[in-house]
């Protein structure tokens, strides 16, 4: 009965719930409401170039407002969205903002911005992703060419061949596909080979320690390689460093993001950090 509590309704707590089931369906209950009562937000960190140091996009990053729990990043509750089905309804949420947001900018001027967005594999299981897709394009005005979704391996490796043609057809329309966290996965490199894949994110978790660590530098260079005789962009996520940048660009990374450039930022924060960092290269 506590699945089917509808909106506005108040689930019954039992005593003998653990607090984490309770906590869990609290989170539930919240998000159901968080979209109409406007709690989420798209925060925007950059990306930038190693060829020319500009910002060629950013990726938009899912965030909640709780009105009690305060700003919470996605950690706290993608995985309930995705069990729930709620991830359906926010996806969809995520990348009519994302393009209205992209739009937006290249009125404004920013015409080259790029605009990364995260996919979960479970988005593709509800509805009609592929379509509504397109029709979001449609309506906001955005520039297919401009948008890059983001996929990780288990979402791929959880993939049908309806969600590759989905796939290849968004790819048709200029939209690039990158895969997220790579080398973290099972079996990365089948991924090449079935996907025509667009760009690498190398993982954060080969590149924290990269200045000491010979391991990591050696898989770095690998994936690079790779990469590169295959056609495809590699972008290095988690740039803390500004050292890291330099070995990364000595070893032919194509972009790199991290909190070295800066943190994601809401939209407005993010316009100011994009006019400062522009005016400080010219
Ligand atoms: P991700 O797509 O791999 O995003 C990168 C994560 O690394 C972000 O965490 C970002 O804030 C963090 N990060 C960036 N630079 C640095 C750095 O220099 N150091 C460190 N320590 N961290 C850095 P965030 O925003 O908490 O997002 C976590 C994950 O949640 C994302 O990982 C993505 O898988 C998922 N996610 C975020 N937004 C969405 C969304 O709209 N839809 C879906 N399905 N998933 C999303
Ligand atoms: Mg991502
Ligand atoms: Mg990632
Ligand atoms: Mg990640």
């Amino acid at each position: 009965e506590a699945k089917k509590a509808g909106r506005g309704t108040s689930r019954i707590f039992k005593p003998q719930m653990n607090e984490s089931l309770r906590h869990y369906l609290q989170t539930c209950d919240d998000l159901r409401l968080a979209l109409e009562r406007e709690e989420l937000e798209l925060h925007y960190q950059p990306q930038v170039s190693l060829h020319n140091s500009e910002v060629i996009g950013v990726e938009a990053l899912l965030r909640w407002n709780h009105p009690q729990r305060g700003l919470l990043q996605p950690g706290t509750f993608i995985g309930v969205a995705e069990e729930s089905g709620l991830i359906a309804p926010i996806g969809r949420w995520v990348l009519q903002e994302a393009c209205r947001q992209g739009a937006a900018w290249h009125r404004a001027g920013w015409s080259q911005l790029r605009m990364a967005v995260n996919l979960s594999a479970v988005q593709f299981r509800h509805g009609q992703l592929g379509p509504e897709l397109l029709e979001t394009l449609a309506e906001s005005g955005f520039n297919p060419k401009r948008l890059e979704l983001e996929l990780t391996e288990s979402t791929l490796l959880h993939s049908d061949s309806a969600i590759l043609a989905t796939v290849a057809q968004w790819q048709a329309k200029g939209i690039e596909l990158s895969i997220d966290d790579f080398g973290t996965g099972y079996s990365s490199l089948s991924y090449l080979k079935r996907l025509n894949v667009d760009k690498l994110k190398i993982d954060r978790s080969f590149i924290a320690n990269l200045r000491e660590d010979e391991q990591d530098r050696t898989i770095v260079r690998a994936i690079i390689q790779i990469a590169q005789s295959m056609g495809i962009k590699t972008i290095a996520e988690g740039i803390e460093d500004p050292l890291v940048v330099e070995q990364l660009r000595a070893m032919g990374c194509d972009k790199v993001q991290g909190f070295w450039y800066s943190k994601p930022l809401p939209a407005g924060q993010f316009e100011q950090w994009f006019k400062h960092y522009t005016a400080r290269a010219a």
